[in-house]
């Protein structure tokens, strides 16, 4: 096992990792930004490197600062986190080649899945459910465009190939909006993303977001730890999830599971990574594969008694993999908000300093957050605070559970999204289940 490894992010998934560290009996080194300096999960590592100036750009995605700060700690290992540097395959490449392991997948996955036309090819060869659309990058010819879309049949989607983050998307309905589209589309995406390649799919109305956890070892072995349901969304960012999704069929999961298992088998993946899929009318259509941790890990964790963040340092390390799919039993329901500093109407970030800070306990509550009373949210960064998961024998118990939560929650100082949550926890149509990805955006319009 490693003697200490480097943690290269900040905010709750520093702190996170920093604890599966710990318990593992593994030294920590946080790295952090000026803005970062007073975060309790700085002082809390056993040493920490300032790598820069606030702005992302010049700290947390500055890749030599990184790696120096790996080199004077005599760091053996890097855990990247989810966002900033996590999927970035040049930065695993760089971490390896400096002698580094790198915890996460091979830079070969990373850059595979990174691009989503090869990613879904790679699906398409491995056996697992994809969203019909064009094979591959769309073609120049117009007249072949129009052909691929009249036999996927409208409304279609435009998609960049290297797109992120719900960026690079363009609906189409009808034939005469699709050359322009196709244009506007590739024009975005080669100045955002340095690669104007797009690809069509049929755009699927209302659907669920279904995603699936797995486990790698690199050495084909490879299970999956059930699903999430992400559907509530807002502008394509997660607010709710849970484990398991309601309402859907057990053998349906477990096929998808298998197939998304084999995949990583066919692929030699190593270590976590999820498999994101659109659901509908009873099928599973893979949009993109993630390859890190997630901020939903958590809810999969209570539902499974699986730490993954310290699955992903054993992999890392080379242990050897002695989980089966028959030690991953899943019991009770757990759900998570995700608690933003933001105007719960309006959607604004609030960054300052948080004055009073009281957090909710009791059974089946977990809350993974960094904050503090007397904590100052940067501007610089996502507007995330803390992650609140509640966990019960069902559904009901976890929403009451949450409720509960909720209510006890204190954040002053800052606006935060918790009133936005405690509407949604008794909302009619979300305590009933499965609600699709649409669903949140439609209620907002609603509002008065
Ligand atoms: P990103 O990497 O930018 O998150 P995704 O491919 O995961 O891109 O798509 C993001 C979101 O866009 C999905 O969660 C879904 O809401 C919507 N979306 C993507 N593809 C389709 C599709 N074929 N039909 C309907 N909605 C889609």
């Amino acid at each position: 096992m490693f003697e200490k490894i480097l943690i290269a992010n900040r905010g709750e998934i520093a702190l996170r990792i920093q604890r599966a560290c710990r318990e593992l009996g593994i030294k920590t080194v946080v790295v952090h930004s000026e803005a970062d300096r007073d975060a309790k999960y700085v002082r809390l590592a056993d040493e920490s490197v300032c790598i820069g100036p606030a702005p992302a750009r010049d700290s947390y995605l500055n890749m030599p600062a990184i790696i120096s700060a790996a080199e004077v700690t005599d760091s053996e290992a890097i855990h990247p986190g989810y966002g900033f540097l996590a999927e970035n395959a040049d930065f695993a490449e760089r971490v390896e080649k400096s002698g580094f392991v790198f915890i996460g997948p091979r830079p070969e996955s990373i850059r595979i899945m990174g691009d989503k036309v090869c990613a879904k090819q790679a699906m398409i060869e491995a056996g697992v459910p994809v969203v019909p659309g064009s094979e591959g990058a769309l073609p120049e010819d117009p007249d072949e465009i129009f052909r691929i879309a009249r036999e996927v049949g409208y409304p279609v989607i435009i998609k960049a190939a290297g797109g992120g983050g719900g960026r690079g998307m363009r609906v189409v309905y009808t034939e005469a909006a699709l050359q322009n589209a196709v244009a506007m589309t590739r024009n975005e995406a080669g100045a955002a993303f340095n690669n104007p390649e797009v690809y069509m799919e049929k755009f699927l109305e209302n659907p669920r977001h279904i995603e699936i956890q797995i486990l790698a070892d690199g050495v084909r072995n490879a299970i999956w730890l059930g699903e999430r349901d992400c559907s509530m969304q807002r502008r394509h960012q997660k607010v709710i999830e849970e484990a398991p999704a309601p309402g859907i069929a057990r053998r349906l999961i477990e096929r998808i599971g298998e197939r998304c298992a084999d995949a990583c088998r066919k692929m030699n993946y190593r270590g976590a990574g999820t498999f994101e899929f659109l659901y509908e009318n009873g099928e599973f259509f893979f949009i993109e594969m993630n390859t890190r941790i997630q901020v939903e890990h958590t809810i999969t964790e209570m539902v499974t008694g699986i730490d993954l963040v310290q699955q992903q340092i054993k992999i890392a390390a080379g242990e050897k993999f002695l989980l089966r799919q028959r030690d991953v039993v899943f019991k009770g329901h757990a759900i998570e908000c995700r608690i933003n500093a933001e105007d719960p109407f309006k959607f604004t970030p609030s960054p300052g300093r948080i004055t009073n800070w009281h957090t909710p306990g009791g059974p089946g509550v977990r809350m993974d957050s960094h904050v503090f009373a007397g904590y100052t949210v940067p501007p610089n960064y996502d507007s995330m605070i803390a992650k609140l998961i509640t966990y019960g024998d069902t559904r009901e118990q976890a929403i009451a559970r949450m409720e509960i939560a909720l209510s006890e929650m204190v954040v002053e100082g800052v606006q935060t999204n918790i009133p936005l949550h405690r509407e949604l926890m008794q909302d009619a149509r979300f305590v009933e289940g499965g609600t699709s990805i649409h669903y949140l955006e439609h209620k907002l319009s609603q509002r008065p």
